[in-house]
């Protein structure tokens, strides 16, 4: 009783001072004309439409005004010419960089006016690939190429060529190769314990799994009324998933990590998640520590908030699957785990098929057909596509496919075994090296290094003159390795642990000196508070992907900005 009474006296106090405004309100707007109230209320709308427009976009307002600050720096007189003269530096040293190596090779630029004969081609094609001066063959690269067996690749080139001009759009005209690539799902399914309603695509690459992954959750997201949907991701996330955000409109944010396991901060996911969180994602493992993320927690939060999660094993795909059966018992990562909704696992690394395919794997159809694309209406037919690209290179599928069961369960247990059994003895032997240290516990193929007592890139330096060919990371300083299949090969690894010591023991003669060459670059490049200077130093880059004069330098590559 004595509850109700209060709430009563709340009501009418509440009331009494509504009334109060109220008269107060329209006893101040009684001299303005009814036009202008109208006028004002119009104008207040839209300018609070504005504001939250400007404040609420798909870049955040820090990062937008950090952008600013920079763009009027650029301008300002003496600061600005400064900046930009420092900016040509990095760009001609980027230029010579690659130019230099160009200088005296002719290009073609013209269809000869006759085509050549076969043999002629062939001869020609000897001097591209003497082009190459870095020996992967041996083992001295890290990833890029994962198995490189001289027999393996017969049989790739002969799969090849038998289906070198089918194409997966046409299933009636190729239907074998409708039919490999169907398989190569299912196999994939299977490896990865997806139930009945399991399904995928193969894709020509991890990018376009991730992408397709983004594209379905996004327009998954859409259907549910979420209007900006939004990536959850690690940091440590491939930049595939930042490609995708950027090509579909979403907007992608980044988990920061736990600085000692490497692995995502569970926690920070959770804060991370909102009502416009279209999508999770974990990585098993992710590239640059080659950690693998709790999966499992992450999966749960998933379910809490009913978000598809996609776990990205486009890089240790094919060996985490093996591990068990090698001898290596992991955490479960795949579709035991409830809440994983997808998993990408790219065939072109440790399923060792040619580059350019991959496969994207969802828990039921109901996701791959936000992934779909059908344009009902094209005079050109009825259009039906489920991945990005249109006609596809048939011969890449069936090699996949011949790859795959050329190599079996047998196989890949086999190569899976001897690449852990050569990371784990890499990382033993690091361990024991005084002033280098390895970041968190990597599980699978993958291990980085960094060091407190000197500049680490000082050793990726080093490594690279004594012909090893690495990864450089960033955020913090370091880089890896990723053991291939190549790497297992007698000898390999204790070169490099050899390689590794004697440089340390080097390095640590003078550990102050300043790093040179590439690992200089990073470091500079790490110090630049404006990242689109890094930005245009990278396009510049690709510009020079495609050049084809040996004399030309970034004063014409980057014309656009006009400078010496
Ligand atoms: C390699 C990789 C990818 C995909 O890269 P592609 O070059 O497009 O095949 C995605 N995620 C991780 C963790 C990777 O290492």
């Amino acid at each position: 009783m004595a509850l109700q009474e209060t709430l009563d006296v709340y009501k009418d106090t509440l009331l009494k001072y509504f009334y109060d405004l109220k008269s107060v309100v329209n006893g101040r707007f009684q001299e303005v004309e009814p036009c202008h109230l109208i006028a004002l209320t119009c104008a207040s709308t839209l300018a609070s439409v504005w504001i939250y427009q400007f404040l609420f976009q798909r870049e955040s307002l820090k990062s937008r005004c950090k952008k600013q600050f920079f763009r009027i720096l650029r301008r300002l007189p003496f600061i600005g010419t400064k900046i930009q003269s420092e900016l040509n530096k990095a760009l001609d040293e980027m230029s010579e960089r690659m130019v230099g190596e160009n200088v005296g090779i002719r290009y073609v630029k013209t269809l000869p006016p006759t085509g050549l004969k076969q043999e002629q081609v062939l001869e020609k094609l000897k001097e591209y690939s003497a082009l190459s001066h870095v020996s992967w063959k041996t083992g001295k690269v890290s990833g890029t190429v994962y198995n490189g067996d001289d027999k393996l690749t017969q049989l790739l080139v002969k799969v090849y060529g038998e289906f070198a001009w089918s194409n997966p759009l046409h299933p009636d005209i190729f239907p074998g190769v409708r039919k490999m690539e169907a398989e190569v799902v299912r196999m994939t399914c299977s490896l990865f314990h997806g139930g009945p309603d399991a399904c995928g695509t193969v894709t020509s690459g991890g990018t376009e799994s991730i992408l397709m992954a983004c594209k379905a959750y996004r327009d998954y997201a859409y259907e549910r009324g979420i209007k900006h949907p939004e990536i959850v991701a690690p940091v440590s996330v491939h930049a595939a998933f930042d490609k995708a955000a950027h090509y579909f409109g979403m907007k992608i944010v980044h988990v920061p990590l736990d600085s000692k396991t490497m692995q995502v901060d569970v926690k920070a996911m959770k804060r991370a998640i909102s009502s416009n969180t279209a999508m999770l994602v974990c990585s098993a493992p992710q590239f640059p520590h080659g950690a693998i993320d709790p999966i499992e927690e992450v999966a749960k939060l998933a379910l809490r908030y009913k978000v598809p999660f996609h776990v990205d094993a486009c890089l240790g795909g094919f060996l985490i699957v093996f591990m068990e059966k090698a001898g290596f018992p992991l955490k479960p990562f795949d579709f035991r785990v409830k809440g994983v909704t997808s998993i990408s696992a790219d065939t072109h690394k440790y399923g060792y098929a040619p580059k350019g395919s991959s496969v994207i794997l969802y828990s039921s159809k109901e996701y791959r057909h936000f992934q779909f694309f059908v344009a009902p209406d094209w005079p050109g037919g009825i259009y039906a596509s489920p991945v990005i690209a249109g006609s596809r290179p048939g011969g890449i599928i069936a090699a996949c496919w011949a790859c795959m069961m050329h190599i079996g369960e047998d196989g890949y247990i086999e190569a899976t075994k001897n690449i852990i059994e050569t990371a784990r003895f890499i990382q033993l032997e690091l361990r024991k090296i005084k002033d280098v240290f390895i970041f968190g516990n990597p599980e699978v193929s993958v291990i980085a290094v960094g060091s407190k007592s000197f500049d680490i890139y000082h050793l990726s330096n080093a490594l690279t003159e004594k012909g090893w060919n690495l990864n450089t990371l960033q955020f913090p300083p370091s880089f890896h390795i990723c053991l291939t299949v190549l790497h297992t090969k007698p000898g390999v690894a204790q070169q490099f642990v050899k390689d590794v010591q004697e440089s340390v023991a080097v390095i640590m003669q003078n550990p102050g000196a300043k790093t040179t060459g590439v690992g200089a670059i990073y470091g500079m490049a790490q110090a630049i508070p404006d990242r689109t200077m890094v930005t245009e130093i990278s396009q510049a880059f690709l510009d020079c992907l495609y050049t084809t004069d040996s004399s030309l330098s970034n004063k014409q590559v980057n014309g656009a900005s006009g400078h010496h």
